[in-house]
């Protein structure tokens, strides 16, 4: 029993830690102004950094916007061109046209935000070529207003390491244990801040257990 409070604590007294130090505001959101244009942003982001993200965003733009009717109708060469900044630029290239024709004939924008269940919408999702559990699930809280918290690898590393998950767990048994932990309405902000203490203090090769504010219940505090 006792064990259980602790581990029930540790996850919120990390965002109460982040919230604190202004890392993440609550109001903090990835913008979304369509399903589709996240959905690019998200692919042209696979092994890059945000620098090259903005910049390929830009010369994506140029050719006449991010939309569904317009990828679909502009050359492949020339959306190639426009993503080479960014690395693997034929693969995401197709992609990005694909899900153009998709968006573009299925009226998808429309259709996903219709959806009002949100196990469909993520099937709907998750049927995209491409896309997978943590990008169907970044569209569903911050494009559709779903409570759900996106794993990424940042997450998974603190959920592990702090106990509450396993190494063997599947994308969704970490999701579903997190979550149970982080209230409704929180979650796109969770995603966020959880992701901002990997960064910062739980990081992947030298975690600052010194720094953490969990340090004396993390199981991998090495303090
Ligand atoms: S104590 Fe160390 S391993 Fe545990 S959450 Fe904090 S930084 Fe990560």
């Amino acid at each position: 029993v006792e064990q259980k409070a602790t581990r029930d604590n540790i996850i919120m007294e990390i965002l109460k830690f982040v919230e604190k130090k202004s890392w993440v505001p609550r109001s903090k959101v990835i913008e979304c102004r369509s399903i589709f244009e996240l959905l690019v942003l998200t692919i042209i982001s696979q092994i890059t950094n945000w620098r090259n993200v903005r910049t390929v965003f830009n010369r994506l733009k140029q050719l006449g916007g991010i939309s569904p009717e317009v990828i679909k109708e502009a050359e492949l060469k020339a959306i190639e061109e426009a993503l080479k900044p960014a690395g693997l630029y034929r693969v995401k290239a197709k992609r990005i046209k694909e899900l153009a024709v998709i968006f573009h004939k299925q009226d998808l924008e429309r259709k996903l935000r219709e959806i009002n269940d949100m196990v469909k919408a993520r099937e709907v999702l998750l049927s995209l070529p491409g896309i997978g559990f943590k990008t169907a699930d970044i569209i569903l809280v911050f494009c559709l207003g779903f409570d759900i918290l996106p794993i990424d690898t940042h997450i998974r590393r603190i959920a592990i390491r702090t106990g509450i998950a396993n190494s063997k767990d599947s994308y969704d048994e970490i999701r579903l244990k997190l979550e149970s932990h982080i209230p409704l309405g929180l979650r796109g902000w969770a995603h966020l801040a959880l992701i901002e203490f990997g960064r910062r203090i739980c990081g992947s090769r030298k975690p600052r257990c010194s720094s953490c504010p969990v340090k004396s219940i993390c199981p991998s505090s090495k303090v």
